[in-house]
């Protein structure tokens, strides 16, 4: 049977409709924030229209209130979302919560989904996730906060954390400790709910990054937060998962949020690779419009054919997960791959921008300053790059040939 690329009408509708509240809401929302308005009050009013449209957490089940996508509808929203700063907020799918809300959704007890779930839902709360630690990153075993148990009834915790994202704007904190030093290395570690302020967890400060700080970058993102761990007294009922499993758990939230990433590159870059072409169109140099110059075509052609394997690589990815098959290895290959094009693609929209380009007068500066994280978040290229390697090693070992680890398993 051929591969059938048809998208079903019913996805392909949900599509347009985010696509158009991308355009005619989230767009024009933006400019009134970047022209000094009221972000509460435009994100408050932004929400409620979308949720009174039905536009409101895309992959959760409708039980819980939201849309009830499956993998491949939700890849298709995500991918129009990342076109604006306010896409993924407006909707209550935005990083770190989205990840956070399906981790408790599958590990929480009733009275975890009562009291943080459902205003999580309710896009009343937001939550940060707090794994890095200056000890360690891309290997998180290293971690070194512990947390131990006094009497029944309570956990304290003390370590420190860094570049845990939006914890400055967070009510919410998904905190991971060493429970139990003796266990094998990946059931040493459990996830806890901290409610926030504590003074217990003391926000040090935001660290400086090489992400251009717009009048959005804090009050979106919250940035990045340096965090003193000292005497945290958690109540036991707060322990997520049970002990031993916050490793695990881990690995499960990253999963989907290394290809929500992605999902939002894909917006991005072709709106980037839009722009570079409207550029192009009405720039002469020497006499001639830049974009009747072969060099110039190759560049835009880089770009279109980076688009293209991004977008076929997360529908791949789709299918497989509407399928229930395992898609580990394509999830490593596709965030590296992901991660890199929209760098590319960004970085040539600037080139072709010229001196303009590197200003701040377009958004493209702060794209990619912002999106070199990528290549470092939810596990650096290397890392990925690393499993990958091993795993064709390990299918040549079995079967005599790499190609099942390299989507050979299509032809
Ligand atoms: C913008 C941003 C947001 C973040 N948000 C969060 C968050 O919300 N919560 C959270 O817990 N963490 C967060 N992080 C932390 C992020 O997950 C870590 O930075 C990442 O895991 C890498 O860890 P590290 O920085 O300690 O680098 P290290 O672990 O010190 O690695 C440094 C470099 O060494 C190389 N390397 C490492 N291991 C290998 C290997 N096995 N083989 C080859 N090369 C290797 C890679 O090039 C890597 O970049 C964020 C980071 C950034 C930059």
């Amino acid at each position: 049977m051929a591969i059938d690329f048809e998208i079903p009408e019913d996805a392909k509708a949900m599509r347009e409709r985010v696509r158009k509240w991308v355009h005619d809401e989230c767009r024009p929302a933006e400019k009134k924030l970047l022209d000094g308005g009221d972000y509460k009050t435009i994100l408050g009013e932004l929400r409620a229209k979308a949720r009174a449209q039905g536009l409101w957490c895309p992959f959760i089940p409708k039980e819980w209130g939201g849309m009830g996508l499956g993998p491949l509808a939700n890849a298709l929203v995500q991918m129009e979302l990342g076109e604006s700063y306010l896409g993924a907020l407006s909707m209550n799918t935005q990083g770190p919560d989205d990840a956070t809300m399906l981790t408790l959704l599958q590990n929480g007890t009733d009275y975890q989904k009562e009291k943080f779930l459902k205003p999580l839902l309710n896009g009343e709360k937001r939550i940060c996730y707090s794994m890095t630690e200056k000890a360690s990153g891309a290997d998180a075993t290293g971690m070194q906060t512990r947390a131990e148990k006094k009497g029944n009834s309570t956990y304290v915790l003390n370590g420190e954390k860094w570049f845990s994202s939006a914890a400055s704007v967070a009510d919410i904190a998904l905190v991971m400790a060493k429970t139990n030093p003796d266990a094998p290395r990946h059931q040493q570690f459990s996830t806890f709910l901290v409610e926030l302020p504590n003074p217990g967890y003391k926000i040090k400060r935001n660290i400086k990054t090489m992400g251009i700080e717009g009048p959005l970058s804090h009050i979106l993102g919250g940035g990045h937060a340096e965090i003193e761990i000292a005497d945290l007294e958690v109540p036991a009922e707060n322990l997520l998962g049970g002990e031993g499993q916050g490793f695990n758990m881990g690995q499960h939230r990253l999963a989907y949020g290394r290809l929500r990433h992605g999902m939002h590159n894909v917006a991005m870059a072709q709106r980037a690779l839009d722009m570079a072409v409207e550029h192009i169109s009405k720039r002469s140099t020497f006499g001639k419009l830049l974009s009747e110059r072969q060099g110039v075509q190759f560049m835009i052609a880089e770009c279109a054919s980076q688009l293209y394997i991004a977008r076929l690589m997360l529908m791949h990815i789709a299918y497989k997960a509407e399928k229930g098959l395992d898609l580990r290895n394509e999830n490593g290959i596709a965030k590296v791959y992901l991660a890199n094009m929209v760098h590319k693609v960004v970085d040539t929209a600037i080139q072709l921008h010229g001196a303009l380009g590197y200003s701040q007068d377009t958004p493209l500066a702060a794209w990619y300053t912002h999106i070199r994280s990528q290549r470092l978040v939810d596990g650096p290229d290397e890392v990925h790059k690393w499993t990958t390697g091993r795993n064709a090693i390990k299918a040549f070992k079995a079967t005599g040939t790499t190609a099942s680890a390299c989507g050979g398993d299509l032809l």
